[in-house]
């Protein structure tokens, strides 16, 4: 049994995408909270950076996350109205790919079960709509009209500001190394400071390996290129909605709609080296560009020319299966985390926070979240994948 003590003192650490959210439900419900970030607010090493995300309620991963991302738009609306930011722009998305293939088969999956507005168009109407595309004969399309972009750092800066408004305390530049029992709680450490908390909350991003080196993550690079296309006004919002392509087993990879009337951004999901956030090459070559440019050349010619304006590095956090991990430690039932989001988990931020502010507070959340639990791996039957440590390694 959790004991909910009389105002809790819950400690925050790392206040990314997860974090910042966190420290905002959890402030907003009248706990005391610390926050501790290494590194300074919406910053670019992490994994919640370049400008835009993509937000789908289709979700091809698995019909269960669509509860989940549709609580998050509630969510995000209200964080919008309350900070009066542009944080999610509607602008529909179009899932391509062969129609039994996991991105349109998992997409029409999720949007008929949970009755979602959608509708499936072959390759002789998605080149009437949208003449940028070039889909192959054997593709289809799931469009989803509620889908759209969030604006990353924008959403970080919000949660962040809304967890101060609410009374948390905010540190920055200091790192959270260790945490023990102490004090009839819990005792959190940094270089310069000890600090007392009922509960704790993790949520390091690609730092996890470091704070819970149990978890089989594994560290994956990721390039996200800004392409300056001829004609960019026919990859503007209103003529073309973001776009993914499946073309498994070479590539998934997507594109959201230009936001400066200059440059579209993007990138691969998936298949980038294995790295650790400490040792990562932040530098971009050639070499980053070429596979994307080749699918970009067949399916959206245009795109394929492009000249690169600018590319930047970001992080995944993969899990073996690729599904998150939320939820409170076996070891010790007093810290919750947030980690392995595996390349898409900004979307679902919001109800990330929502859910650690209930674990924090309550041991427990009505949110369906048995599929990302901590210990999946360890139980019994279950044989616990290598970890992989800081660096890629896996310890032997
Ligand atoms: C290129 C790219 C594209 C993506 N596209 C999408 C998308 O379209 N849709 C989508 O939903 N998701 C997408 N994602 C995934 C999504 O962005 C991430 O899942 C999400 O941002 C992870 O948030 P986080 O809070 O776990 O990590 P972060 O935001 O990186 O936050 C972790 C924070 O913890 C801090 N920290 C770490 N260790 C410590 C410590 N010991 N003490 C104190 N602070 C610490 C770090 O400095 C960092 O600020 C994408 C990711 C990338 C890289």
């Amino acid at each position: 049994m959790t004991r909910r003590p009389a105002r809790a003192h819950v400690v925050v650490a790392g206040l990314g995408a997860m974090g910042a959210a966190a420290s905002y439900h959890l402030a907003r419900r009248g706990a005391q909270v610390t926050g501790i970030e290494a590194r300074g607010p919406a910053h670019s090493q992490g994994s919640s950076h370049g400008q835009s995300r993509i937000i789908r309620q289709a979700y091809f991963e698995d019909p269960c996350y669509v509860p989940l991302v549709l609580r998050a738009y509630e969510l995000w609306a209200e964080l919008q109205q309350a900070t009066r930011e542009l944080l999610l722009q509607r602008t529909g998305a179009l899932m391509v790919g062969p129609e039994r293939g996991q991105v349109v088969s998992g997409s029409l999956e999720s949007a008929r079960r949970w009755r979602l507005a959608h509708r499936l168009l072959y390759p002789e109407q998605i080149r009437r709509l949208f003449p940028q595309l070039n889909p192959d004969p054997g593709d289809a399309a799931l469009f989803e009209p509620e889908a759209g972009m969030l604006a990353p750092e924008a959403g970080v800066l919000a949660h962040l500001g809304q967890a101060a408004a609410a009374g948390a305390q905010l540190h920055f530049g200091e790192e959270v190394r260790a945490w023990k029992p102490g004090g009839g709680g819990l005792v959190v450490s940094t270089a310069s400071a000890d600090y007392p908390a009922d509960r704790l909350v993790l949520a390091p991003g690609p730092w996890a390996p470091r704070l819970l080196p149990q978890l089989p993550l594994e560290v994956e690079r990721q390039v996200q290129v800004w392409l300056e296309p001829t004609d960019v006004s026919a990859f503007e919002a209103r003529r073309l909605p973001v776009f993914l392509f499946d073309r498994e087993p070479r590539a998934t990879f997507y594109g959201l709609p230009s936001q400066d009337r200059r440059t579209v951004k993007v990138a691969l999901h998936h298949g980038g080296e294995t790295t650790s956030a400490e040792d990562v090459r932040r530098q971009v070559t050639e070499a980053d560009v070429t596979s994307l440019r080749r699918e970009l050349e067949m399916v959206v010619p245009e795109l394929g020319r492009a000249p690169v304006h600018r590319a930047e590095v970001c992080l995944y956090t993969n899990t073996p299966d690729r599904d998150f991990v939320v939820g409170l430690l076996p070891e010790d039932r007093r810290v919750a985390v947030a980690a392995g989001f595996s390349g898409h988990g900004y979307k679902f931020s919001p109800v990330v926070g929502e859910i650690l502010a209930d674990l924090a507070l309550h041991g427990s959340t009505d949110h369906p979240i048995e599929r990302f639990r901590p210990d999946r791996w360890s139980r019994p039957g279950q044989a616990a994948p290598p970890a992989a440590g800081p660096g890629g390694t896996r310890p032997g």
